[in-house]
């Protein structure tokens, strides 16, 4: 071999890196990367049927990796779209979100063609959910029943990205952190609200005030993998403990801005039966209301997750 053809070999990229890290292998699934921050499409699995192993590990890699997977055309029953979710963990109920077809472990995400979009405001904001739960889900498994023609797609940001493009300097100090989050208040807050912006919320619920309120640290570590993430976001923030609500909020409002930074993003476009699983340890979400007068209502089940640490 040439010098110059040495050069140029050395030269070429060693296997592609996308969400942050190499490309893992797959061999039993398809997996095509939605963006170069996070999400991908995975095709050639039927979630219908109990999953072989070697494909359910697969399925498991793409997901650690990717953190949002996507399949599309999954015709399920509630009972499938449980017994999928199990792969992931556990089952939990909610405290806030309104059940579905009288299944205590699915929840739904609802908005009639007649209402406005004003109906979610707190939710517009990139957010995580639950974590004022002592546990807070490690992931949420969806599946559209009904979508717009156009718009209604949900946004996702990964918080690895956003934590690893941090100064050395705000990574310490954020290291050192410990945040209050709580959804005492979301009954009484949302009652409060006009009629046409309040979120329909669960009636009744056997989680008692103390489960409603826990201390989780701002930067928040994989289990496995010891990858760290930056674990703040708007939605039940009270404080970082030790600081004001004044100071807190000076710092919020700037890690806030962070998940809006496109190079960390990616978007799903739903079409019914598109079935999705996310990570909510390790990214945040948002639905995007930019459709009018038509009917968006999804599905969803809640897996708990261990402990922020
Ligand atoms: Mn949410």
């Amino acid at each position: 071999m040439s010098a110059s053809s040495q050069d140029i070999a050395g030269s070429r990229p060693q296997g592609t890196i996308v969400a942050g890290r190499p490309m893992p292998d797959f061999k039993r699934i398809e997996v095509e990367p939605l963006t170069g921050a996070c999400g991908c499409e995975i095709r050639g699995v039927d979630v219908s049927k109990p999953l072989d192993e070697a494909t359910l590990a697969e399925v498991m890699l793409a997901f650690e990796h990717f953190l949002i997977i996507v399949f599309r055309d999954q015709k399920l029953t509630c009972e499938q779209h449980k017994a999928f979710s199990r792969y992931f963990g556990e089952l939990t109920e909610l405290p806030q979100a309104p059940t579905y077809d009288g299944h205590s472990d699915m929840q739904e995400v609802r908005r009639e063609a007649d209402e406005p979009s004003s109906v979610v405001p707190s939710f517009e904001h990139f957010h995580t959910d639950s974590p004022f739960l002592e546990r807070p889900p490690s992931c949420i498994v969806m599946r559209a029943l009904d979508v717009p023609r156009y718009g209604g797609d949900t946004a996702f940001s990964s918080t690895y990205l956003a934590y690893e493009d941090l100064s050395e300097g705000l990574q310490k100090v954020l290291e050192g952190l410990r945040i209050v989050y709580s959804g005492k208040d979301i009954w009484a807050k949302n009652a409060s609200l006009a009629k046409d912006k309040q979120l329909r919320l669960r009636e009744s619920h056997n989680f008692s005030e103390e489960q409603l309120e826990n201390i989780h640290p701002a930067v928040r570590r994989h289990p496995r993998t010891g990858r760290k993430s930056l674990y703040v976001t708007r939605a039940y923030f009270k404080r970082f403990v030790g600081w004001s609500e004044e100071e807190s909020r000076a710092l919020l409002d700037y890690l806030q801005t962070l998940p809006h930074r496109l190079q960390y993003q990616c978007r799903v476009k739903w079409r019914p039966d598109t079935l999705i699983v996310w990570d909510n340890r390790f990214l945040l979400h948002r639905g995007i209301h930019d459709f009018q007068r038509e009917r968006r209502h999804l599905v969803r089940t809640t897996v708990i997750g261990e402990r922020p640490i």
